[in-house]
């Protein structure tokens, strides 16, 4: 037998797309199959971003491009993160990914080890904790309450941290409870993270423009004194629907980003080129396309929001971002993995166990509202038949 690092046996992932293999493998054997799994956005990535990229390849942009990415694309983020936060930062600061995920690598790599405590949002996305095990540093799970409407609190964050925190990984608007955190909470955080000048922060903004209702998302960037040490992690994956271009970018602090420089340089080298110039037709072009499916997610979201609150058992808070909604499901009799299987398998309706985004996810599923409206309905009136027997 081969024997690889012990690392690779604490390493976990993501349920989703375990979830996606089998709503797959259910669909192929003739079943009906509405899948609410998996959290991409439903909608073609707009065409105007196609074709910027089909004009690269065609152009003979198909070289390596420089490990932190083209200076055009980098000057995108520049301008994109200017209009979403009216923060100027550095072309100098900017890395291009390949998705956010190797953002979150990056950070995680850097500070975990050891002996050193890494704070993390429960529930949260899956893949911070399983890299922070991988690195072999202790997982410091931040509480994220319902009953603060799925917001960081920075008292208990503040409380969490010791002489051996490192990092401290903050997500709004959130996955998976489309919690959003607000400006005076962050405040409070900024200000007590004055008192612990080690600890980096990654603040992962994907979902930073996918708000309803008015709600606004604060930016880490907005605070000045926390720059020296804030990661900011961003991409294209879900406000263009381009989860699988890998697009991403990160902003990072001066001492840090040679370090992620060359972990590109050993890695991937670069993000290919084509993606990179459809990523600046992305930021600089129209946003129509954008908008158009911010509203269907709105519509979803008040669909699914009113249609899990009449099924028997079932609690939604309102999500305020992302396109996730997080039903307490307590009052079921059910433990929230084993009825999200019996969901798929009986009904066929796909979605997330709340345990696979960590302990307190237990009394809670995931479902992702990418998925049309007649699907919607129809899931939700399977969920009510079946919660109903
Ligand atoms: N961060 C959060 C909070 C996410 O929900 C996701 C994807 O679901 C990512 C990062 C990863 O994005 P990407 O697909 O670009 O790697």
């Amino acid at each position: 037998m081969l024997k690889t690092i012990a690392a690779f046996d604490r390493m976990g992932e993501e349920n989703a797309f375990a979830v996606l293999a089998r709503a797959t493998a259910l669909a192929q054997q003739g079943k009906d199959i509405i899948n609410l799994g998996i959290g991409q956005p439903d909608f073609k990535t707009p065409e105007h971003i196609v074709e910027a990229a089909i004009k690269a390849l065609k152009d003979g942009q198909h070289g390596y491009t420089p490990a932190t990415g083209l200076v055009a694309t980098r000057e995108a983020v520049v301008r994109r993160t200017m209009t979403t936060t009216g923060i100027e930062v550095s072309p100098e600061s900017v890395m291009i990914m390949p998705g956010g995920k190797p953002t979150m690598y990056a950070a995680i790599v850097m500070f975990g080890e050891p002996g050193a405590e890494i704070l993390y949002p429960d529930p949260g996305f899956p893949i911070y904790r399983s890299m922070i095990e991988f690195t072999g540093a202790k997982p410091v799970p931040v509480p994220i309450r319902e009953e603060t409407g799925f917001a960081f609190s920075a008292e208990e964050t503040l409380s969490l941290i010791t002489d051996k925190t490192r990092l401290l990984i903050l997500n709004s608007p959130a996955n998976p409870t489309g919690g959003i955190t607000p400006r005076s909470e962050i405040e409070k955080l900024v200000e007590g993270l004055a008192d612990h000048p080690d600890v980096a922060i990654l603040s992962d903004e994907i979902y930073d423009v996918m708000t309803y209702d008015g709600e606004r998302h604060t930016s880490l960037l907005q605070f000045p004194e926390i720059r020296d040490r804030l990661i900011v992690l961003n991409g294209w994956s879900k406000t263009w629907a381009m989860t699988g271009w890998r697009m991403g970018w990160s902003i990072w602090p001066d001492a840090l980003y040679d370090k992620v420089r060359k972990l590109a340089v050993n890695c991937w080298s670069c993000v290919n080129a084509p993606s990179q110039f459809a990523g600046i037709a992305a930021i600089d072009g129209p946003q129509d396309d954008v908008e158009t499916m911010m509203a269907a997610f709105d519509r979803r979201r008040k669909i699914v929001v009113e249609g899990l609150r009449a099924i028997p058992g079932v609690e939604c808070a309102t999500p305020k971002g992302a396109f996730y909604a997080f039903p307490n499901i307590k009052a079921t009799s059910w433990k929230a993995k084993a009825l999200a299987s019996a969901l798929l398998e009986e009904s066929g309706v796909a979605l997330i166990g709340g345990p696979d985004f960590g302990i307190l996810g237990e009394g809670y599923i995931r479902l992702s509202y990418a998925n049309s409206e007649e699907n919607i309905e129809r899931a939700l009136d399977r969920m009510r038949d079946f919660l109903s027997r």
